[in-house]
């Protein structure tokens, strides 16, 4: 898919070090010839995480993400092929090639273009909008604040924006939500008299955006871009391009809405993001513990606030790790932080984060709800109503503690059994295909293709891989010097490439000598297989149509072969 030559991507690879890739960003010990770490893409209190050198290769035991420096970019920083490729190479001191983009990369790149160009001229429109400076005025919001969120206006018309767009440029308008269809099929501009809030990507790239109502009539008050190629609520946060600068901060505050991150903004309180309409998911929290060791979720003092904490603390539960925080801030009925802020300054904000709600403390709240404590009835209820919740918790003092502490509350006596006994998994030695040991060898050692033999055809097996195998020699005899990872990035694209990652740690356990051997003995193996399989066929041939005399030939040399 991507025009990024495989060579550059190759000599790529061999110039990077994908240990220098990932120790700033995950804690690294040295473990035997690799490297160890907690994984930073599931929740986990023992590392699983290891990181080869010697392949310059990445995988996690416990969620069974792997693979290069690239995929790890990828992942860890969401960026899309082309930029992980593109930073890489930075470092490297590289050029990627000029061609370098796909499709998808283009019409991205392409809706970034539209995105952009919408900002400004919002921008533009907001420099002569009087009454919408009025009401930023009115709110507290400066002008400098303004321009860091690059707060626009978007006209009252129905064409304000699409007229200033050409032609040519109408499909990608619609595709980042920017217009939309009337029932006649009529386009129009979504936004309209509204104050616009550009939405960022961490990187800073505009991929959507929230509009603000302006009169008092209309409705809806808050209207967000629709989910697009570039836009994916529960992805992404607003503000986050801007908090990672303060990364430094002990946490991170998250919030309901743009107005309330920027009102925090404006009194100097810059760690804040909010999610954009949707519940916090497990990628937020995931997203935020990358960068921050506590975040501490604001909600309003209602119910409506109430009920979103429940929500957020129960998404929380797996990810909960004794080494991060998470604590729940409840403002004064009728407050949001934007009001609250506003009215009583970044002092009073940071006392109210001081007396935030711990989890454990939440937890147990939510538990007890509607339950009479004072009764046995109602004690063996929490007891019975919290198992759940703490088996969800990932192993690791957190969850003793909570055990214990739900334990002495409904004065039950943690003698019950907490993990039942679960049926042993079958061992399933039998039937393995032996391809998936010849791939993962080729693939840890590419080398190894060199000593494939020319006679064996893997094809008279019906084992799954054969085309897998043919393509991994292919590449091999293009670059003879080629390492694991730039093999593993040539079927990046291919339906494969998951299957072939997970085959990487097959044979971690083995030497290089030890691998030979074991190639050779696999080698042997398929050999006898193929030729058994060669004679069955002959022999169901002889039966039904007869041999020719060279079949019978090798008919009986393959016979005698095996006897041997
Ligand atoms: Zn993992």
């Amino acid at each position: 898919m991507a025009f990024i030559p495989k060579e550059f991507i190759e000599n790529l690879l061999d110039k990077v070090d994908i240990y220098e890739v990932v120790s700033p960003r995950v804690h690294l010990k040295k473990a035997g010839k690799d490297y160890s770490g907690l994984c930073p893409f599931h929740a986990e209190n023992t590392p699983s995480f290891t990181v080869s050198q010697q392949k310059q290769f990445y995988h996690c035991f416990g969620c069974g993400k792997n693979g290069t420096a690239i995929s790890f970019l990828m992942d860890y920083e969401g960026l899309d092929f082309v930029d992980a490729v593109k930073d890489l190479a930075q470092k490297a001191g590289m050029e990627v090639p000029q061609q370098a983009g796909s499709y998808t990369q283009k019409t991205n790149s392409n809706l970034f273009e539209v995105t952009e160009k919408a900002t400004r001229i919002f921008r533009h429109q907001l420099k002569a909008a009087s009454h919408v400076i009025e009401y930023l005025k009115n709110r507290g919001i400066s002008g400098q604040t303004a321009q860091i969120f690059q707060l626009g206006y978007a006209l009252d018309e129905w064409d304000g924006l699409s007229k200033r767009f050409e032609l040519n440029e109408q499909d990608l308008l619609k595709k980042t939500g920017l217009t939309t269809d009337n029932e006649r099929n009529q386009t129009y501009d979504k936004f309209r008299n509204r104050l616009m809030f550009p939405i960022h990507d961490r990187r800073g790239r505009v991929i959507a955006f929230g509009g603000r109502a302006i009169e008092a009539d209309q409705k809806p008050k808050y209207l967000n871009s629709p989910e697009t190629e570039l836009f994916h609520k529960s992805n992404e946060l607003y503000g986050l391009h801007l908090a990672k600068k303060h990364s430094n901060e002990p946490y991170i505050l998250v919030v309901e809405g743009y107005m309330d991150v920027i009102a925090l903004h404006e009194k100097g309180i810059k760690n804040a993001v909010a999610t954009l309409g949707t519940a916090t998911s497990a990628q937020h929290i995931q997203t935020l513990f990358k960068s921050w060791d506590r975040i501490v979720f604001c909600f309003d003092g209602d119910s409506a606030g109430v009920q979103a904490a429940e929500k957020a603390l129960k998404t929380a539960l797996p990810l909960y790790l004794d080494r991060k925080i998470i604590d729940f801030l409840f403002l004064p009925e009728k407050e949001d932080p934007d009001s609250y802020v506003t009215k009583f300054g970044a002092e009073a904000f940071h006392e109210q984060i001081n007396d935030a709600v711990a989890y454990s403390d939440l937890l147990i709240q939510i538990l007890s709800k509607n339950i009479n404590l004072n009764s046995l009835d109602g004690k063996a209820q929490l007891f019975d109503k919290a198992q759940p919740y703490i088996n969800q918790l990932p192993k690791g003092n957190f969850k003793q503690i909570m055990g214990k502490k739900i334990a002495e509350i409904s004065g039950i006596e943690q003698s019950r059994p907490q993990v039942f006994n679960q049926p042993k998994q079958q061992q399933t030695q039998h039937g393995e295909n032996p391809l998936r040991k010849l791939i993962s060898l080729l693939m840890n050692s590419p080398n190894l293709c060199a000593k494939m033999p020319q006679a064996l055809n893997l094809h008279k097996l019906s084992f799954k891989g054969v085309e897998i195998v043919d393509k991994i020699v292919e590449i091999f005899n293009a670059n003879p010097h080629i390492s694991s990872a730039a093999m593993l990035e040539h079927f990046r694209d291919s339906e494969y490439s998951k299957y072939l990652g997970q085959l990487m740690r097959m044979y971690d356990h083995l030497d290089d000598q030890q691998k030979h051997l074991e190639f050779n003995d696999l080698v042997k193996y398929l050999q006898k297989m193929t030729s058994q399989q060669e004679i069955n066929r002959l022999r169901e041939k002889q039966l039904h149509t007869g041999l020719s005399n060279e079949e019978k030939q090798t008919l009986v040399q393959l016979l005698h072969q095996r006897h041997q």
